[in-house]
């Protein structure tokens, strides 16, 4: 049986970036930057006050004989607009946050260390010597022209689309997100909206395979269910070519109508592997066309587990991610886990962090047909091959999910 990492490295020497395309900076969010950001301009573009005071010259600050300087006020700009004229010895400018410093002016003292009569004071006394430069925001202080600022490769999260718009990025080149085929095999399966009948269960995978499609970073295209027939598997598979990836679930066993694989031989290639391990042994992977085929097991939590350890990662190279996979950490399993599996089981758990370390309580039965055991469980504690057991309080490596909020 072959391992998880030699399984996904052989999915992952398959898989390419997908091509790059031009997005609208709000849609941007998510996604893989195909191209370094230079900044073409100074930001801040102009040197701007940092409080809401006066524009001076430092050296008008310095005490008079132990007193306060008293400086002509003679003038105001706000934020949004420049000074209609300098500022020389004996003069300050009333001046807002983010408004341009006035020529003549390298200082800006706030409000608060100032007196005067009020908004059309045309005085101030200063009541504390200020530095050279106090409060002034130099231009290109945050980012200077011609500086690199972001690299291919970076993922795009709300603070980059800040940085962005700031840099006046309407636009930027990405790596497009995958299209992805979702398909459900079965005979026994119907849709969620059917009344069940002897014999039927409802189609969970595609929707939960959907859902973490999109999670993902991919757009899912749910495509229904296969007939266990080879003409039902054609017909779906036509459609489903015109996609990036194409996800099934179910029919990739050793069963006698376990037919993705004969349909993958026909119109593709096909890898067939029993991977070690525990849900989710039987995963094919090949190609319909020469568009990239992962066939899950059918199996619920098994299509569930698979996805994360297989699906995921190919989703997040064609969307040119660097990083592919979650973070492990070690845990104390609270409970432990006392099954012994001869193929690496991976069990679900909820992980918190509690009293400096990380604790994991496992989520109940682990059987592949048990959905209720991937509730409650934002991570997966490994427990490696051979039948090892983890006494209560034993330790293991988890691999997080997603983090719990404090
Ligand atoms: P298979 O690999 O096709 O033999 O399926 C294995 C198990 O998974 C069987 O018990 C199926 O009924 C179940 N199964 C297959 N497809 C689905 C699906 N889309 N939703 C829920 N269960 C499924
Ligand atoms: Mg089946």
């Amino acid at each position: 049986m072959m391992s998880v990492e030699e399984a996904l490295g052989r999915i992952l020497a398959e898989i390419q970036a997908l091509p790059t395309t031009q997005v609208p900076l709000s849609e941007a969010l998510g996604l893989v930057l195909a191209q370094d950001i230079i900044a073409q301009e100074d930001i801040p573009p102009f040197s701007n006050s940092a409080m809401d005071g006066f524009a001076l010259l430092s050296q008008d600050s310095q005490p008079r004989a132990g007193q306060p300087p008293r400086l002509r006020v003679t003038g105001g700009v706000a934020a949004g607009y420049v000074a209609d004229q300098a500022v020389t010895e004996g003069t300050a400018m009333r001046i807002m946050t983010g408004a341009p410093v006035p020529p003549g002016a390298d200082t800006v003292i706030q409000v608060e260390l100032t007196r005067s009569e009020g908004p059309q004071s045309e005085w101030v006394e200063i009541m504390q010597a200020v530095p050279l430069g106090n409060n002034i925001r130099p231009a290109g202080e945050d980012m200077q022209r011609g500086q690199i600022i972001l690299l291919q490769g970076n993922e795009i999260g709300s603070w980059e689309i800040g940085v962005l718009a700031t840099l006046g990025w309407a636009n930027v080149l990405v790596t497009r997100r995958p299209h992805v085929a979702i398909l459900g095999t079965g005979d026994e399966v119907i849709d969620v909206d059917e009344p069940l009948r002897p014999g039927k269960i409802r189609n969970s995978n595609s929707y939960l395979l959907e859902a973490a499609v999109h999670v993902a970073g991919a757009i899912p295209h749910r495509l229904g269910v296969a007939r266990d027939t080879v003409e039902s598997l054609r017909e779906k598979f036509t459609e489903a070519i015109q996609y990036d990836l194409i996800i099934t679930s179910g029919g990739v066993s050793v069963g006698d109508f376990d037919l993705v694989k004969d349909i993958m031989a026909e119109q593709g290639h096909v890898d067939f592997w029993r991977i070690n391990m525990r849900p989710g042994k039987p995963v094919a992977f090949g190609s319909i066309g020469k568009v990239p085929l992962l066939g899950l097991p059918g199996n619920p939590v098994s299509a569930a587990v698979t996805f994360e350890l297989f699906g995921r990662p190919i989703i997040r190279k064609m969307l040119g991610h660097t990083r592919l996979l979650r973070p492990q950490v070690d845990v104390e399993v609270i409970d432990g886990v006392d099954e012994r599996v001869m193929r690496r089981h991976y069990v679900r758990a909820w992980v918190e962090w509690s009293d400096g370390r990380f604790v994991a309580r496992t989520t109940g039965n682990q059987g592949s047909h048990i959905t209720t055991s991937l509730l409650h469980a934002n991570a997966f504690v490994i427990v490696p091959e051979g039948g090892v057991q983890i006494q209560p309080g034993g330790s293991a490596k988890a691999i997080m999910l997603t983090w719990p909020e404090v």
